[in-house]
């Protein structure tokens, strides 16, 4: 097998990051949020030449599984995650679609729900799931061991944290997923979020100043 890659493609007008995660070698991957902006997707498959086996998705707001039931018509695979917590977000896509001027997002029916401990994977590269609720009550992150790698979502940013003022937010449950769940993995781990640089979970641990 060849290393673990991410690709990251902003899409929306709240610039979310969906990523493709491919296998450098194999061209195997999954596409992760894919929020909106299908066709922009679609072009980075084809001129990378990748075979996108799943969808999966990290919550249920818009921005990040609003694209997720086109994309799953252009390519014939499966939507895998969040939690099943998030389905009464996943199915009010439409409505808050609505609400922020935003066309052609639809509510989201994932083929699978995803449990903490359950592993994803494509071609030989596995990835843990955590679930993190707190921005969103169903949120999950895609954890690879081998690769020290971390998707993380609306979890945590580079020096910030995800809001939690949107239905189903927690702050508590936020705070305890990143101390209890993700900062214990390492300070060496890279992550990737839904918005803006990723970073490393120790940078996260010394200096964002949400977990001090
Ligand atoms: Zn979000
Ligand atoms: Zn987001």
């Amino acid at each position: 097998m060849g290393q673990l890659r991410a690709g990251i493609i902003p899409v929306t007008l709240f610039q979310q990051n969906c990523t493709i995660l491919f296998d450098d070698e194999t061209k195997e991957g999954v596409v992760v949020d894919p929020g909106g902006d299908v066709a922009a997707i679609l072009a980075t498959i084809r001129e990378n030449g990748l075979s996108i086996g799943e969808i999966w998705i990290t919550h249920g707001h818009i921005d990040h599984a609003g694209g997720a039931m086109e994309l799953k018509g252009e390519l014939d695979v499966e939507i895998v995650g969040p939690h099943a917590a998030d389905e009464p977000l996943l199915s009010r896509i439409a409505d808050q679609a609505r609400a922020y001027g935003l066309d052609g997002a639809r509510n989201c029916t994932p083929d699978r729900y995803l449990e903490e401990g359950e592993v994803v994977s494509f071609g030989s590269h596995r990835f843990e799931v955590l679930h993190c609720p707190g921005h969103a009550p169903g949120h999950v992150v895609f954890y690879n061991r081998e690769a020290g790698f971390a998707h993380v979502g609306d979890v945590l940013f580079a020096g910030s944290i995800g809001r939690t003022d949107l239905p189903g937010g927690d702050h508590a449950a936020l705070i305890r997923s990143i101390k209890e769940k993700l900062l214990p993995l390492g300070d060496e781990i890279g992550f990737i979020c839904g918005h803006g640089p990723g970073g490393r979970f120790g940078d996260e641990r010394r200096s964002n100043p949400f977990l001090q």
